[in-house]
């Protein structure tokens, strides 16, 4: 089963819901990241979250997630589009520990459990949505459940969970966000907050091979799930040649000079994909100003 992503109502359309089911995403964002296990269940998260905001979105529009933690992982971001398209990276990948209190990965302990989530959303015509909050458990769900209650005003409950083989590899990926929609009653508002606290756990979820639809049903047994839209989820870097030219630019004639003048040439790789552009001294030349 390829990567998808669902988006559907349920509550008699009162409460909005986005499942999926990543692995095979994850697991091409965190082979081309190498990480080790913690990490990978960090990273993944962020990436299967990032996802779902991105299909939140409309057109052209773009996200990009970024959670500055004090653990050792260092930073991790993401780039979501409304084409469920996402890729990302983390600042230290080789970071695994061993199994936390409850048995599960201990990703607080790689993210840290002070510092800040940002988001920013790219809107089109030089429109910019900007939110940032601290983080508050290290786990990513519960750190983006505050953050849509806290920047956003939408009240919502947030899951994603990394199943990782011993070797490290990505064994299952998936997540859900659920969202109070204007309007809604406050019966279903204390109803829907009864059913939190009884939902299966995230790793339960997406593991047996259940689909997006299977996961949206077991977290609302009782209630009709409506489908709304699939879409497919994929790994995508938007880089190029020209983009990286134009990053270089930014930093300056002196520091391409240096470059020219140090190793004639360059060669940098994409953060994100870690594909390597090589630049000949030429090539540097023209990018002088
Ligand atoms: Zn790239």
């Amino acid at each position: 089963m390829g990567d998808y992503l669902i988006k559907a109502t349920t509550n008699k359309g009162m409460v909005r819901a986005y499942g999926v089911i990543s692995t095979q995403t994850v697991k091409e964002v965190c082979e081309r990241q190498d990480t080790w296990a913690t990490a990978s269940a960090a990273l993944g998260r962020t990436v299967t979250i990032t996802a779902m905001m991105g299909a939140m979105l409309k057109g052209e529009d773009t996200i990009t997630v970024k959670v500055q933690g004090d653990g050792p992982i260092g930073g991790i971001i993401a780039d979501g589009n409304a084409k469920a398209e996402v890729r990302g990276y983390v600042t230290n990948p080789h970071v695994d520990f061993d199994l936390n209190a409850f048995g599960k990965l201990d990703v607080a302990r790689a993210v840290g459990t002070n510092g800040t989530i940002s988001v920013v959303k790219d809107l089109g015509l030089k429109d910019y949505f900007t939110g940032e909050v601290p983080i508050i458990s290290g786990e990513i769900g519960e750190d983006f459940t505050y953050y849509f209650a806290h920047s956003e005003q939408t009240p919502s409950a947030v899951g994603a969970g990394v199943l990782v083989n011993p070797n490290h590899s990505v064994l299952a990926a998936g997540g859900f966000i659920i969202q109070v929609m204007p309007g809604a009653t406050e019966e279903v508002i204390q109803q829907l907050e009864e059913q939190i606290q009884a939902f299966p756990a995230i790793s339960t979820l997406i593991q047996d091979e259940n689909t997006p639809e299977d996961l949206l049903q077991l977290l609302f047994p009782e209630e009709e799930v409506k489908i709304l839209e699939r879409l497919p989820l994929q790994f995508h870097c938007g880089c190029s040649k020209e983009r990286i030219e134009q990053a270089m630019m930014g930093l300056g004639n002196e520091e391409i000079r240096s470059m020219m003048e140090e190793d004639h040439g360059a060669e940098v790789s994409c953060h994100f994909c870690n594909e390597v552009y090589h630049f000949t001294e030429e090539e540097l030349q023209a990018l002088i100003k």
